[in-house]
């Protein structure tokens, strides 16, 4: 079991368990049937990830052995190219998640991870394996692109599991907490609107780890009342479509119409 994924299980056990405690979405129902149906999806897109994984090595180290990609170009020292590789991975995983939003084929398997309209922590792990096994073949040629290394590689994902462990929980985070951390990291404030069922909302705070991509790419929104964010996509939402075998058929299922991608002023706050 790879490191990440270890932090990622003990973060997700305390954050399950702070979750009942102190809500921020109070009178949530069978907490353990909904997290059970994510973490059941969750084993088999973490199955085709074990998969593929070794191809993430191989390109790592194609890379490394032909001095390809971004570091080697720029003769950087390790500092400097573990700090360069480290954001701009970040930047990539921006990117990709904008794509997941617009590119309608892909939405079929992001919308997976949108439908779940009781958002908590293990939701955090809610994807599909399709979407994971077109990441990680995609995760490839950017690795080969930067020359990033296996060490960052690995801390940033074992950074990234922490982050949207915690921006996906229905933890109730003091709000002058959330807005100092929102000046670095993506918090829940932020992540709670992309889960809206909104589609202006939805189509909006892509980043992973860091929320400066949204400010400077124009797709920042907050909500000056959280407490009234619906969750999900529209369709697809109700309890016939959170069974794990069902998900797993959701992208075979039509794109329904999802609305205009405007956003009344009067629904968002300022940064
Ligand atoms: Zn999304
Ligand atoms: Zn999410």
């Amino acid at each position: 079991m790879s490191i990440d994924t270890i932090i990622g299980l003990i973060a997700l056990v305390a954050l399950f368990a702070a979750e009942g405690f102190l809500p921020a979405y109070a009178g949530r129902e069978r907490r353990l049937r909904h997290g059970a149906d994510n973490l059941v999806l969750a084993a088999t897109s973490a199955a085709v990830g074990a998969v593929a994984a070794p191809l993430l090595v191989l390109s790592v180290e194609y890379a490394a052995s032909h001095k390809l990609g971004l570091c080697p170009a720029l003769e950087l020292g390790w500092p400097a190219c573990a700090a360069l590789t480290f954001v701009l991975f970040d930047l990539w995983m921006y990117a990709w998640h904008r794509a997941n939003h617009r590119v309608p084929f892909l939405w079929r398997f992001h919308r997976v991870h949108h439908t779940d309209p009781a958002m908590d922590s293990t939701t955090a792990l809610r994807f599909h394996p399709g979407e994971i096994l077109m990441s990680t073949l995609a995760n490839c040629l950017v690795l080969v692109a930067l020359g990033m290394s296996l060490g960052m590689l690995v801390l940033y994902k074992s950074l990234m599991v922490l982050v949207i462990l915690f921006h996906h929980s229905n933890l109730a985070v003091p709000a002058s907490l959330d807005a100092r951390l929102r000046r670095i990291i993506v918090p829940p404030s932020m992540h709670r609107v992309h889960h809206s069922a909104i589609r202006a909302e939805t189509d909006s705070n892509y980043g992973t780890v860091f929320s400066f991509w949204d400010r400077l790419f124009g797709s920042f929104r907050l909500r000056s009342d959280p407490e009234l964010i619906r969750f999900g996509i529209g369709a697809y939402d109700d309890a016939t479509w959170q069974k794990p075998l069902r998900l797993l058929r959701l992208p075979l299922e039509p794109n329904p119409s999802r609305g205009k991608s405007t956003l009344s002023p009067a629904a968002e706050a300022k940064p």
